[in-house]
């Protein structure tokens, strides 16, 4: 485990290796600190890197004494004007493995060290260039595989989440202060905060914090991905459907009921936000071992599921079997899709004696042939999303900023319960600060070691 016990910038200058392991056209070096420009110079033949501007790019050599090691570019950082506030120095080399550890461990000769896990990013906390939700933000934005999930990592690396955080810490600071300054005049029983534009302020933050808590659900399933059941009769058509939505013969298709004996997990990207779909074992009653095992699994991924399309055969089942079927399944608050299959075969009767509850979304396709699968895609996102992205730039997708929030709502509830049943001014004083304290551990405010490392410990070398 790679320890920050002391967290605080030391004289090193770092180096690792920025991009991913493994060969690629080009690999990145970089090094961070105060010596990263003359450690780099002192191997680098080509212009004198001491004399150059910042923000500038130079072709030379890196050489081991009289040895070759590659032709390289070198990108100049000068500080503060760069990522971590410090001198910073990326050596852009071949992407060999081998020339990328002579290239690092020649550099350490000269005096780098090695860098720790997320020390770029935490310097650059350190020195003031990130605030915390930022510098996780940076942790999200590499590990973003959606556009959803880097458009969330993307705004709150941009600081907005911050921004609206600061803004209500701010107003919630000046009515510490006051509270403060009654607590000095505690003889003349004055009030200086206005109680009823506290009450309305703590109203207004609960609000926004309460929305931001909400987010998170939402925030937390496009960072992870929209777990999708589509569960139904064997032989509804189940496969087939999964193999029309992926485009490809991934599940095994068959005529007999009841052979998709395990779940299937295939990731579809709707408009930027990825599904993933399970495909199941049929939710009748099961006959063998071995399906009965697929059945569990399927009712234990139906109650982790986020959004539950439940896929019938509109041909060959009676219309109370349908009905017994969704009445089993669907739970009001949970997303679901009711879909007709094999639209293809006549249908009409059925779908007319069916008489689905009003609010329950329903479409009909054909799976076999692809009739309908546009349009069933777009109702699955707006069953799952709906407007809700619409808000996307206050979206909170770390779970530590929603204990975080959880904990300031706990407080500021106790400071209306203050103004409710009146306490003294000093007890008033101290449920602010805890507010205060909870909202600034968002954004790095209030910072203890423990919670940086954790924080940093998850990023990777080179980050
Ligand atoms: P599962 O058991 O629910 O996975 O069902 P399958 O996908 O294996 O399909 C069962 C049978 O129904 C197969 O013979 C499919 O070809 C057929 N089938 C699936 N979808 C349709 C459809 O839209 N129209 C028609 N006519 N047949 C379909």
């Amino acid at each position: 485990m790679f320890g920050y016990f002391c967290v605080m910038i030391t004289d090193e200058t770092i180096i690792a290796l920025s991009t991913p392991p493994g060969i690629g056209a080009i690999g990145v070096i970089r090094l961070s600190g105060k010596e990263a420009i003359s450690i780099t110079n002192s191997v680098f033949s080509g212009k004198d890197l001491l004399q150059q501007e910042s923000h500038t790019i130079h072709f030379g050599m890196i050489k081991d004494g009289n040895v070759i090691i590659d032709e390289v570019l070198v990108s100049l950082f000068i500080a503060p004007k760069s990522y971590t506030k410090e001198n910073v120095v990326e050596i852009s080399c071949h992407g060999s493995n081998y020339i990328i550890q002579q290239i690092i461990s020649l550099l350490i000769r000269k005096g780098a060290s090695a860098a720790k896990p997320g020390e770029f990013t935490l310097r650059a906390f350190l020195n003031g260039g990130l605030d915390l939700s930022q510098a996780e933000a940076v942790a999200d934005l590499i590990s973003s595989d959606s556009q959803a999930a880097h458009s969330v990592a993307m705004n709150q690396l941009r600081g907005g989440f911050s921004t609206e955080l600061n803004q209500l810490r701010e107003k919630l600071i000046h009515f510490a202060s006051m509270i403060e300054l009654e607590l000095d005049f505690a003889e003349e029983d004055v009030e200086f905060a206005n109680r009823d534009q506290l009450q309305a302020l703590i109203d207004q933050i609960t609000l926004v914090i309460n929305k931001l808590i909400r987010s998170f659900e939402l925030g937390n399933v496009i960072k992870q991905g929209i777990n999708t059941v589509i569960a139904g009769r064997p032989n509804a058509g189940k496969s087939t459907l999964l193999n029309a939505l992926l485009n490809e013969e991934r599940a095994i298709v068959s005529e007999i009921a009841g052979t998709t004996r395990d779940t299937i997990e295939e990731v579809l990207n709707i408009n930027g936000i990825n599904f993933r779909l399970i495909d199941t074992a049929g939710i009748r009653e099961a006959k063998d071992a071995i399906e009965i095992i697929g059945v569990e699994k399927t009712m234990e991924k139906i109650s982790q599921s986020a959004v539950l399309v439940y896929l019938f055969d509109v041909i060959n089942m009676s219309a109370s079997e349908i009905k017994e079927d969704i009445a089993k399944l669907y739970k009001p608050g949970v997303a679901f899709l009711a879909v007709a299959n094999k639209m293809d075969l006549t249908y009409n009767d059925r779908l007319a004696e069916l008489d689905l509850p009003k609010d329950i979304n329903f479409i009909a396709i054909s799976a076999k042939e692809n009739r309908q699968i546009d349009d069933l895609k777009q109702m699955l996102y707006e069953t799952a999303v709906g407007d809700q992205l619409s808000d996307s730039h206050t979206m909170v997708t770390n779970i530590r900023h929603v204990e975080a929030l959880q904990k300031t709502q706990h407080a500021l509830a106790q400071v209306s319960n203050g103004m409710v049943n009146p306490v003294t001014s000093d007890f008033l004083a101290t449920d602010i600060k805890q507010a205060l304290y909870y909202l600034g551990e968002i954004t790095g405010q209030v910072t203890t070691d423990d919670l940086l490392e954790n924080i940093f410990s998850k990023f990777c070398i080179g980050k």
